[in-house]
């Protein structure tokens, strides 16, 4: 069932950014939209932190060349930093869109689970998960066919991929039960 190689998840630590630092980044993007100036107060101040924590990402991220600090301590992207923000926004949208939208989880938990990943995904994932919205929101008669199919399948529990416990090839009923022990997260 595990066919990944053995050391894909030693990867997610080499990353250029950190879920953390996704976060902070993303801040500063949004902060400069908003009001035109970021500054670190601002950032743990959106983030929910104490200024000393955010102080500290942001250091690591100007040592990374993704973000910069003027003269007057305001906060700038490097174009760099800038093009992890506008993915890991674009990707943000895709994911929650197709885990409520399609998927039907609903809004508080897909919230949780984007965050969780949306850092991590890669642009190839992402491509063709935009590809799929794009075609299951398209008027192709095919994708209306597809999703009144799951529509159906979801609401019925007979023929639903949890109705079936002897044939259980994807750990659905471990899945349920950690759900019941974690509703959210
Ligand atoms: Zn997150």
């Amino acid at each position: 069932m595990d066919s990944e190689p053995p050391d894909i998840w030693k990867r997610f630590d080499t990353n250029v950014v950190t879920h953390s630092a996704a976060h902070h980044i993303v801040a500063i993007a949004t902060l400069l939209e908003r009001n035109g100036y970021a500054r670190v107060s601002d950032v743990a101040r959106t983030l929910n932190i104490t200024r000393g924590s955010a102080s500290l990402t942001l250091k690591t991220l100007r040592e990374k060349g993704l973000v910069e600090e003027d003269e007057n301590r305001f906060l700038r992207l490097s174009d760099r930093g800038e093009a992890i923000a506008t993915a890991v926004v674009g990707k943000k949208r895709l994911i929650h869109k197709f885990f409520c939208d399609v998927l039907g989880v609903p809004e508080e938990a897909a919230e949780v689970d984007t965050c969780k990943i949306e850092h991590l995904v890669g642009p190839r994932t992402s491509r063709q998960l935009a590809r799929f919205l794009h075609f299951v929101e398209s008027d192709d008669p095919r994708a209306k066919e597809f999703l009144g199919a799951w529509v159906k399948c979801k609401a019925s529990r007979a023929g639903g991929p949890d109705s079936q416990p002897a044939y259980d090839p994807d750990g659905v009923s471990e899945m349920r039960a950690e759900e019941k022990q974690q509703p959210d997260a």
